[in-house]
């Protein structure tokens, strides 16, 4: 089968369209022959050698896709040969025609859900789902400030936020990824490049403030968001590529609290109950996975320049 292979870490141009052995289905793993394929940051961090931990090379990138149960091993349960899933991280790699998968690494894809939309899922949708009620612990009827609304886990953000009875206020640098945030389901929509946004925000809020901020830019924003929280407020940092100056007064005369998260330190009891929440979303339409731009498998160095870049509106999906 055709995958995408690093042998090295360095730029976009390390990754490269080789031939490799078809994977087989050990006990209780799953072959997923891949559709679509979701393009992270993370992926760019982790071919870049950047990111805390690294695979060994050679390695074939990638945490999210959707596709159909190829072939299942000794004592799976769960799915069989034909079954539409998601994949929520993988043992071979996402970048490929097919994935090796653990069985509890597949989530049943609802058929209203496209392959493309289900490469989106997993990590876009488990971080802000995370981030919002087991990390911020928000309740329905507070309000959330989706820092970066426009890409892939703020539009997932603004869904399921929208969808279980908060208060939206969504940001993007471009109108179009206003408009993206707008028409999500965001109540409010403010342009995070504009020199007076925090102040509208807290205008919208009556001057008292969000209970809650999802941060994809913690670097330029955690000074400010400090000032912009309502007493008792929580910023959860999703995103961040560097260091901040904060001042801690800021937090303490609010009883603010400043919340790290990684999904990838989600216990499984944890993201049995994220996918729980997520199939059903699915299910019942109110997540709708945005593609803002489908590429080939062959283009992954292109995407991943293209997912850093500014301007975004969505997902970036391959198709093999
Ligand atoms: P993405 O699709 O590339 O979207 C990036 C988002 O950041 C866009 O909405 C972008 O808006 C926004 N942004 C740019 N400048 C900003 C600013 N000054 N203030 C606020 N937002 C700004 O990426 P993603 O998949 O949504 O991921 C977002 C971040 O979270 C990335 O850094 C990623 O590595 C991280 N992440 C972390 C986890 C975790 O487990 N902690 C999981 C997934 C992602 P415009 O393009 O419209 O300006």
């Amino acid at each position: 089968m055709k995958a995408i292979r690093v042998h090295e870490f360095g730029g976009p141009e390390v990754m490269r369209l080789e031939d490799v052995a078809d994977p087989h289905a050990g006990p209780g793993q799953v072959v997923v022959r891949v559709h679509a394929i979701g393009v992270n940051p993370v992926d760019t961090y982790v071919r870049a050698g950047t990111y805390p931990t690294r695979p060994p090379v050679p390695y074939t990138p990638g945490r999210d896709a959707a596709g159909v149960i190829e072939a299942v091993g000794e004592g799976v349960k769960r799915v069989a040969a034909g079954d539409r899933v998601y994949v929520a991280g993988t043992l071979s790699g996402a970048y490929a025609e097919r994935a090796l998968c653990e069985e509890s690494q597949v989530q049943p894809l609802a058929a209203r859900v496209s392959f493309t939309q289900g490469a989106g899922v997993f990590v876009p949708y488990a971080t802000a789902y995370r981030a919002l009620f087991q990390r911020a612990r928000a309740v329905p009827g507070e309000t959330v400030l989706v820092h970066g609304a426009s890409g892939g886990v703020g539009v997932a953000a603004v869904q399921i936020a929208r969808a279980a009875g908060f208060t939206v206020v969504g940001t993007g640098g471009t109108e179009r990824g206003r408009k993206l945030a707008s028409d999500e389901g965001a109540h409010h929509v403010l342009d995070h490049h504009a020199p007076e946004y925090l102040d509208q925000l807290m205008s919208l809020t009556g001057g008292r403030g969000v209970d809650v901020i999802l941060e994809m830019l913690a670097n330029v924003n955690l000074g400010r968001d400090l000032n912009v929280l309502a007493r008792g407020g929580r910023v959860v940092i999703i995103g961040s590529r560097g260091t901040v100056e904060i001042d801690p007064r800021a937090a303490m005369g609010r009883d603010a609290s400043i919340l790290g998260m990684t999904i990838m330190n989600g216990l499984p009891q944890e993201l049995q109950s994220i996918h729980a929440a997520l199939v059903a979303g699915l299910e019942n339409g109110t997540l709708r996975p945005v593609v803002g731009r489908e590429m080939s498998l062959a283009d992954a160095p292109r995407a991943h320049i293209a997912v850093m870049e500014p301007g975004a509106h969505g997902k970036i999906v391959l198709l093999p």
